[in-house]
């Protein structure tokens, strides 16, 4: 196991005192892995063998019998902020520097001299990498960032691992439209023109359905921290890509079946990060409707909106002129906290009265105080800590890390931990 110092799983920018983000009129939160909070090893084995049942059944040309040639331990594999080199079909953690701090053929670990006869000398990964721009099809990389993204790194490494043991004949691109396939088969249960039941659609939403308790917590600080936070006169939204009827249940299971009554604002399906860069107002909340096939009701204007619906896709903008009618303020300020550094926290801070904070739970997960909160697979084990490596005994910090310091106004290792702010 690659040793990491406690020193540096630390941030430049963690969020210690409420009165940072003064002034704000609203807070808003993401709901997955947010103000919902998964049991991360039970969710990532979940998923693992969803991904290996749809990769025999709906996928071509792999052995039946997958699932049993891979230890179940292997979950433990999956590391946010891995990126798959689609030319090498390597997995790789990138530094701030754009250089490949450890690499994976399969789940074989690359000795440092193949890496730089990879990556030459210096190991720079590719000079165009950018943590914005993680999903690069065209420049040849594809990264994974939360903790429903991360299972996928240990499915490429199946698949990639049985490519090198010439047990499957595929190319790296057929691979990559395999692995599509099993993500789009467990969670897409919409297009534009239909919403499926998500009882209806593949396998992971009917085990959340079954097993709603195992796979997320109940969590009466969340619901304490949203009555304390309307108590000391500030509004509250939920700004979630999940689709209306999966919000619902998640947050029926998280803050209790009155959730309703605990927010002002819900948009599910909301579409990050569009919904927050669509500043002109044009792309419309439609309030929820589920006689309606694809559940879009009447498309609304802002005096349309009312805190007692569920508002589908929409845009921030109209969302502030809907906040500053119910406060009667001509200029409110938001704080937006999310786990997708880029989705939620970092395109949120891009509005100047807005403050994005990330949530990063590898923050608690590798503080030597481990609490009962930690949930994360064992990814230390494959690849170090979260927030760097050493590259020739010199350290170098994760690129995901620099990104959540230097484009996110703050980060915070667990929702939790904004209830304790609240309370001090
Ligand atoms: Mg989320």
């Amino acid at each position: 196991m690659e040793e990491h110092t406690p020193a540096y799983v630390t941030v430049s920018n963690m969020l210690t005192d409420i009165s940072q983000l003064e002034p704000f009129d609203v807070a808003g939160f993401d709901a997955d892995h947010t103000l919902v909070k998964y049991n991360v090893k039970a969710l990532t084995k979940m998923i693992d063998k969803i991904y290996m049942r749809v990769i025999t059944e709906d996928c071509e040309g792999y052995p039946k019998d997958i699932a049993d040639l891979y230890d179940e331990e292997l979950i433990n594999f999956s590391f946010n902020g891995a990126t798959l080199d689609m030319n090498t079909g390597l997995l790789v953690k990138i530094s701030e520097d754009k250089k490949v701090i450890a690499a994976y053929r399969g789940f074989t670990k690359l000795p440092d001299t193949e890496i730089e006869e990879i990556y030459g000398k210096d190991r720079i990964f590719n000079e165009e990498y950018s943590v914005w721009h993680y999903r690069s099809l065209d420049k040849g990389y594809l990264g994974f960032h939360s903790y429903f993204d991360c299972p996928v790194i240990s499915l490429c490494a199946k698949l990639f691992d049985l490519k090198t043991q010439g047990k499957i004949d595929k190319t790296n691109e057929e691979i990559f439209n395999d692995i599509r396939t099993c993500i789009i088969k467990s969670y897409v249960h919409y297009d534009a023109e239909k919403c499926y039941k998500i009882a209806d659609y593949g396998y992971f939403f009917t085990e959340i359905i079954n097993d709603t308790e195992k796979y997320i917590q109940r969590r009466e600080d969340f619901r304490e921290m949203l009555i304390k936070l309307r108590e000391a006169g500030k509004k509250v939204f939920i700004a979630t890509n999940s689709h209306a009827e999966y919000t619902n249940l998640i947050m029926t299971r998280s803050i209790g079946d009155d959730w309703r009554s605990l927010v002002d604002f819900t948009a599910s399906h909301c579409g990050k990060p569009i919904f927050f860069k669509e500043i002109h107002g044009t792309r419309k909340f439609f309030r929820c409707d589920y006689e309606s096939v694809n559940l879009k009701g009447k498309e609304c204007d802002v005096d349309d909106l009312e805190e007692t619906h569920t508002y589908l896709e929409g845009n921030c903008k109209d969302l502030e002129e809907y906040f500053k009618k119910l406060i009667d303020k001509d200029e409110i300020n938001f704080a937006f906290f999310g786990d997708h550094f880029i989705t939620d926290a970092a395109i949120s801070d891009l509005h100047k009265n807005w403050k994005g904070v990330a949530i990063m739970e590898e923050l608690n997960h590798e503080q030597v105080e481990q609490t009962d909160e930690s949930q994360l697979v064992g990814y230390e084990k494959y690849w170090g800590s979260f927030f760097g490596g050493e590259i020739n005994g010199e350290w170098h910090k994760n690129a995901w890390v620099k990104f959540a310091e230097e484009h996110t106004s703050y980060v915070l290792p667990l929702l939790g931990d904004l209830k304790k702010l609240l309370d001090k």
